[in-house]
């Protein structure tokens, strides 16, 4: 059993971050703390059994995937229950100081585990191990095995070193390491929507951020990688691929032989040209560098969904300087009405701060002011957290207090329900054409998918199926969910 319920509740009691919809995507906060699962408990055939638990933004799901390809060829099968495990591992968030807490709870309790099973081995991946390797491995000896997220292919051989007794660390950042050849094993999915990962790491140096140094340089992964993997997702039957990245419009891959190079706007039409019936998604897009040749690009294939996710952060300019975001409040706004003149029917979300250092009130009417003018259809938002290392951490006091960024956050939160539901209030007479998923989570009656603009639909089964597309008449709405009737089946179809 894996300590997903325990640990959902504890993050929502926690609340570092808000979101409206059920089956948004960057940070699914019902999926923090969740094991990752096999199709089936590993069997009798697997000679060892693995857990991995996994935390944070959908890359480090992605990556734990990555990991379970790697110990699949070492034999290991997936187990669910930790205590069944002979390797225990839990790939780490560093974006916030609540998930670091959490997830140094789960190790001693990992710790207790181990007292029933000596030779179980427990290691940390990800974003928390160059910074607490020595506390976790040395002084309060919580881990056997820490890895970086540059170095999951040393995993077999760190494993060997664990288990002959020594203290088995790789914590190296790489300006090469993408996987490109490692196809990940596709466990926790429903078999329609997979996530592809097409770039690691950061340039950007958001003061706040700490990304840029626990997932190190940017780089790009080969464009034949990536579409080689969404052909075979096509093949399997996915019929929705996103494009993965911290900062997607950065992506740029020049080919070592004939130095051409593939722009982010290149390789969306790459992508989208694999099949019509292939959805194409991405995120996340940086307001300094999305072009309008990826809106045109999106605006020419039907099968680009035309959603964008454009993390603002904070209204005010003065703020986003301190921030180090490199664009203006009027600069964001413009973006956003390019997105509206080139994408008329273009769903729109974003990250939002509450309690950035030195932020006034004036700064944070800013913030609600900009939700306003922008209408987003969804949004994360977040206290501000300090993290040791990062520019705002050695520049700037955090200074706000902790009720105010609490306050400032809820109002935040306030603002976005009412655009939420006002947009979703839009849809309602409307036909929109969406991909089924599966069976909604409240009635095995009802399907569920997603519209072009990422909104979650709830319909009658009847005898359609999952992986199909219908057009659906939207009747209602909540907040965070369409409700519909489905009008049609639908043939999507391919512009060149
Ligand atoms: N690369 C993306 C971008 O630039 O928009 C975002 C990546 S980050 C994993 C996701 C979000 O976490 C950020 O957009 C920001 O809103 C939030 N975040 C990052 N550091 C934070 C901090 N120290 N405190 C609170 N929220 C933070
Ligand atoms: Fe962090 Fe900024 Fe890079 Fe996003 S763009 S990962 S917020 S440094």
């Amino acid at each position: 059993m894996s300590h997903a319920g325990d640990l959902l509740f504890l993050l929502c009691s926690i609340q570092p971050s808000m979101n409206q919809f059920g089956a948004t995507k960057w940070i699914d906060e019902s999926r923090q703390g969740t094991a990752l699962q096999p199709e089936e408990e590993a069997s009798a055939t697997s000679s060892r059994k693995c857990y991995i638990e996994s935390y944070g933004c959908q890359m480090n799901f992605n990556d734990s995937e990555i990991v379970a390809a790697i110990l699949k060829e070492q034999g290991y099968g997936l187990t669910t229950d930790a205590a069944q495990a002979d390797l225990v591992l839990i790939n780490t968030c560093a974006i916030r100081e609540k998930a670091e807490q959490t997830v140094r709870k789960r190790l001693q309790e990992f710790k207790s585990l181990k007292k029933n099973k000596a030779d179980m081995l427990v290691g940390v991946l990800g974003c928390m191990a160059e910074r607490l390797r020595h506390r976790l491995l040395e002084e309060e000896k919580l881990v056997d095995l820490v890895v970086g997220p540059d170095a999951y292919r040393s995993l077999p051989a760190l494993i060997a070193e664990a288990e002959s007794g020594q203290k088995a660390v790789n914590v190296l950042l790489s300006r090469e390491e993408t996987y490109a050849d490692i196809s990940p094993v596709r466990l926790n999915s429903n078999g329609v929507t997979a996530f592809v990962s097409i770039m690691r790491g950061c340039n950007n140096m958001c003061t706040f951020c700490v990304v840029p140094f626990t997932r190190g340089r940017e780089r790009s992964r080969s464009p034949q990688s990536i579409l080689r993997e969404c052909e075979e997702l096509f093949e399997q039957g996915y019929r929705e691929v996103t494009l993965l990245g911290q900062n997607v419009d950065s992506y740029y891959w020049i080919d070592p032989q004939t130095q051409q190079a593939t722009t982010f706007a290149q390789l969306l039409e790459m992508v989208a040209q694999i099949n019509p019936w292939l959805r194409v998604r991405f995120s996340t897009s940086h307001p300094k560098d999305i072009t309008d040749e990826v809106l045109y690009t999106m605006a020419r294939y039907p099968n680009i969904c035309k959603y964008i996710h454009l993390p603002v952060q904070s209204g005010s300019t003065r703020i986003l300087q301190l921030m180090n975001r490199t664009y203006t409040r009027e600069g964001y706004l413009k973006k956003v009405e390019r997105i509206r003149e080139i994408l008329p029917d273009c769903g729109l979300s974003t990250d939002i701060i509450a309690g950035f250092c030195t932020e006034t009130e004036a700064d944070h009417q800013e913030t609600l002011s900009l939700m306003d003018i922008c209408e987003y259809d969804m949004a994360y938002m977040f206290m501000y957290s300090e993290r040791p290392g990062t520019l705002a951490a050695r520049r700037y006091k955090d200074d706000v207090p902790q009720e105010v960024k609490k306050r400032r956050l809820q109002e935040i939160v306030e603002k976005e329900r009412t655009l939420a539901l006002k947009n979703m209030q839009k849809e309602v007479g409307k036909v929109r054409t969406v991909l089924i998923e599966g069976p909604s989570k409240r009635s095995d009656q009802d399907f569920c998918g997603r519209t072009d603009q990422n909104k979650m639909v709830v319909f009658p089964k009847k005898h359609y199926r999952k992986g199909q597309y219908v057009n659906v008449h939207i009747t209602g709405c909540t907040a965070a969910t369409l409700l519909g009737e489905v009008v049609e089946e639908t043939i999507p179809e391919m512009v060149t």
